[in-house]
């Protein structure tokens, strides 16, 4: 049993969707059944959101509609010219009928702007449902909202995993075992009255991996548009290199210390019930990709090296570290702190000049020094072994560190440089991974 999930850029035009279609069908013989998770196009759920607001306010959306009628069979129309459009078609009427409800009505509720956003999603799959049909391979189309129970918060509804297993089991499983694939819709659900809701923006990766969890795969794949996850930020390193396999505990904290990674919280259902996670290109589908799992077996020593570069550092006596940790304002902003018994060190992430005020009025009637630097974190299985420390401290020699900071966690050293050598820092440290893979 194999989940996938194909994203808003990967299904965005008939090229893209071709290379699902491929994917798809090269895996269409997948032991217990395959489930294919959708995104809406690229741009389609915004599209959707702003038709909604604005027929609420009584605006003509006449045009908007027309557009993402036309995007969408044309899409349907490259990709497979002798599908039948009837379910494409449905899909579409429906979505005007209700755009022109609100606008009559004049009003748009959190509730509405979920019903409207989800026709994104039914969009998308039906596109591909009818091209595979078309192509004569086995296929259903799903509705996901049958299985997927939330609570009424509409925006960022909440999963109901007992409900949602219940009703997949009921609904689902019988449908995977017949062999025939499996075509859903990503980040919407239903409330217990079946209202339509959404498990909050990019959610498709999250009802991805809950299927993955609540189906027992062996395995769910996040198919994107990059070839996994990056030992660095490519724009700073050009010869980054996607990581073969990863912990989920790097992957969070690297997503939390400024990598451009996939929000570890979405796919945290699936390693919770220990299902690899893997990552990989829908346009270079030979490449490996990245496999997160819930405890990687790896021996390299550093996997990634990442940065926030808005950052402020400051060091001062307990009781002004008591109380910058008092403020609310602060608290939550606080990226780093380290301290001994009379002492602290403080790393806040400052991305705004508000933030950078918050701190700069806290400690106004003291003399301690602020410095705007970047936070590097550097992550790895075997960071903290000494010859792998000091082979990162060694590179920062050219660079002004103000603090260093190591065994929080046991996979990454967080060090705080000068802002303006932030990346070159960032380049010196990443220059090493290869020595020691
Ligand atoms: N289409 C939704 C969004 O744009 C969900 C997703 O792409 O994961 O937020
Ligand atoms: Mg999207």
């Amino acid at each position: 049993m194999l989940v996938m999930k194909f994203g808003g850029t990967s299904v965005q035009d008939a090229a893209s969707l071709k290379q699902v279609a491929s994917i798809v069908k090269d895996r269409a013989d997948e032991p217990d059944g395959l489930v294919v998770v959708l995104s809406a196009t690229a741009g389609t759920t915004d599209a959707l959101l702003d038709i909604a607001h604005s027929a609420g306010l009584g605006r003509d959306v006449a045009s908007a509609l027309e557009a993402l009628d036309t995007r969408h069979t044309t899409i349907l129309t490259e990709l497979a010219p002798f599908a039948s459009h009837n379910g494409l078609r449905a899909i579409l009427d429906e979505c005007k009928v209700y755009a022109h409800a609100l606008k009559v009505l004049g009003e748009c509720t959190p509730q509405s702007l979920d019903h409207m956003a989800a026709f994104g999603e039914q969009l998308s799959t039906s596109i591909l449902h009818s091209a595979l049909e078309a192509e004569s391979v086995r296929t259903t189309y799903f509705d996901v909202r049958q299985i997927m129970r939330t609570d009424d918060l509409f925006g960022s509804a909440n999963v109901e995993m007992d409900a949602t297993r219940h009703l997949s089991t009921q609904h689902l499983v019988p449908c995977c075992s017949t062999g025939s694939v499996i075509v859903t819709q990503g980040f919407i659900g239903a409330d217990q009255y079946d209202r339509t809701t959404t498990l909050g923006r990019g959610g498709s990766d999250y009802t991805c991996a809950i299927l993955g969890a609540v189906l027992g795969a062996r395995e769910i794949c996040i198919w994107t548009d990059v070839s996994g996850v990056y030992s660095a930020d490519p724009r700073i390193v050009p010869e980054a290199q996607p990581i073969t396999e990863l912990s989920f505990g790097e992957v969070r904290e690297m997503a939390l210390y400024g990598a451009k990674v996939l929000h570890p919280d979405t796919i945290a259902p699936a390693i919770d019930a220990s299902i690899p996670v893997h990552v990989l290109n829908t346009f270079r589908p030979d490449e490996p990709g990245t496999r997160i799992v819930a405890h990687s077996t790896t021996t390299s020593d550093i996997h990634a090296v990442s940065i926030v570069r808005s950052c402020t550092f400051i060091r001062c006596n307990s009781s002004t570290a008591a109380h910058l940790r008092s403020l609310a304002e602060l608290s939550t902003t606080i990226a780093l702190e380290t301290g001994t018994i009379e002492s602290s060190m403080f790393v806040f992430f400052t991305p705004t000049e508000d933030s950078f005020l918050a701190l700069e009025v806290a400690l106004a009637d003291s003399s301690i020094p602020i410095q705007r630097v970047a936070l590097i974190a550097v992550t790895g299985p075997a960071v903290l072994q000494p010859h792998v420390t000091s082979a990162i401290v060694s590179t920062m020699t050219p660079f002004v560190v103000h603090c260093l900071a190591t065994g929080a966690t046991a996979h990454t050293i967080f060090l705080a440089v000068n802002v303006q050598h932030g990346d070159d820092a960032v380049r010196a440290i990443h220059a090493i991974i290869p020595r020691h893979q």
